[in-house]
């Protein structure tokens, strides 16, 4: 038998004509029995029919109270009962109902045990859960106050660093041979690619913290100002972009913007000569599938998550000028959304980028709507 600071608090709410000295005595040494009769803060609750009444509102405060942890109360009835009690329906999702469980009198110990056991791993499990997920929750903060304090702090040195470059470039330009004049330009590209690399790494560390609230937001209008953003790559690389009517969804504008900028770029960059990028959108339930087609140089199977994590590129800085960044921040931003991102690409076949973004519609409470 284990500890008994191991056992689950199990507290008795019934009365003593449901027997409560010998279901006490069926469950000691199980649990750590608990007869107290004012609702106490036990991992699960005994209550009959006569006194569910009585119990009824301070068990439903503790139940919630002690919500997202599931918190099992388990009603013994008579089986000439003529009350009726609902259980929770798992499929439902409306407010639980107080009575998690109904074992019929006389107890059968069997059932009894069993029934309590599964509702007290259920409640084991909802407590392990909440643990891990506040851990990550802060270990999550201190990563992106980490990112940030190190991407700030690395920026002053950096301008030190370019801005003597270029004093050295201005001033002695002129005297230095050609390997030097080579070494200087090498020196400088390096520089400049590392204040990108920082730009892009605060711009990551921000999404959570500084991004604004999400609200109904017309895309049509972020990519149209995207494209116009993006119009000296366009015309450089004589791309063709067809942009599909698309929806409202909810979303923080600023970074939808960031999403789309980083995506068509992508989509445009790796591409040959005269890319032609497709953006369309597709309703599924509740939310929005938007994707962004290109007819580029695709991306190996092996590939197609990893670049979704920071500074992780296919190609050297000579093939394809870039920081590595653009789709983990936009990654960030689609989870940020409550949205999902993934890439689907055949080698030399193009690639096309999918994400999910919720439907503006169920939230959209616009007072003045277009006609
Ligand atoms: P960057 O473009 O700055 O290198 P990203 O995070 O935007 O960084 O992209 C990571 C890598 O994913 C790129 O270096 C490139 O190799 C690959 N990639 C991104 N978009 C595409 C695309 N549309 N087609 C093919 N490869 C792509």
């Amino acid at each position: 038998m284990r500890a008994t600071e191991d056992l689950s608090t199990v507290q008795l709410l019934i009365t003593e004509d449901g027997n409560r000295a010998a279901v006490r005595e069926l469950l000691t040494g199980y649990y750590d029995v608990e007869t107290e009769q004012a609702v106490g803060e036990a991992d699960l609750y005994l209550v009959d029919e006569r006194s569910l009444p009585e119990y009824h509102d301070a068990l439903r405060e503790r139940v919630e109270s002690s919500d997202p942890v599931f918190c099992p109360v388990v009603l013994i009835r008579r089986r000439d009962s003529a009350l009726r009690i609902n259980l929770p329906d798992p499929g439902e999702r409306e407010p639980p109902l107080l009575i998690d469980d109904i074992v019929d009198a006389p107890l059968n110990p069997h059932l009894l045990f069993r029934r309590m056991n599964t509702l007290l791993v259920r409640r084991n499990q909802s407590e392990d859960l909440i643990h891990y997920l506040t851990k990550l929750e802060e270990s999550n903060r201190s990563l992106e106050q980490f990112a940030y304090a190190a991407s700030h702090d690395l920026q002053e040195p950096l301008r030190m660093v370019s801005s003597y470059l270029q004093l050295i470039d201005q001033r002695y330009g002129d005297e230095l041979d050609d390997d030097a004049d080579e070494f200087l330009a090498f020196a400088i590209d390096g520089a400049e690619r590392m204040r990108r690399m920082i730009d892009g790494l605060l711009a990551y560390s921000r999404v959570d913290e500084e991004g604004a609230p999400l609200e109904p937001t017309d895309l049509n209008a972020v990519v149209e100002d995207v494209l116009d953003d993006l119009q000296v790559q366009i015309d450089e690389q004589e791309a063709v972009v067809s942009v599909d009517s698309l929806p409202r969804v909810t979303g923080d504008s600023d970074q939808l913007r960031q999403l789309f900028q980083n995506l068509v770029s992508n989509a445009i960059e790796y591409s040959r000569d005269r890319p032609h990028v497709d953006i369309e959108a597709e309703r599924d339930g509740t939310e929005w599938q938007i994707s962004i087609h290109d007819d580029g140089i695709g991306i190996e199977d092996g590939d197609q998550e990893r670049i979704f994590d920071v500074f992780q590129r296919l190609h050297s800085h000579d093939e394809h000028s870039g920081t590595g960044i653009g789709l983990a921040l936009c990654k960030r931003i689609v989870d940020r959304h409550g949205g999902q991102i993934w890439v689907e690409s055949e080698p030399g076949d193009g690639s096309t980028f999918v994400f999910t973004l919720p439907d503006s519609s169920v939230a959209d409470v616009d007072p003045n709507p277009e006609t």
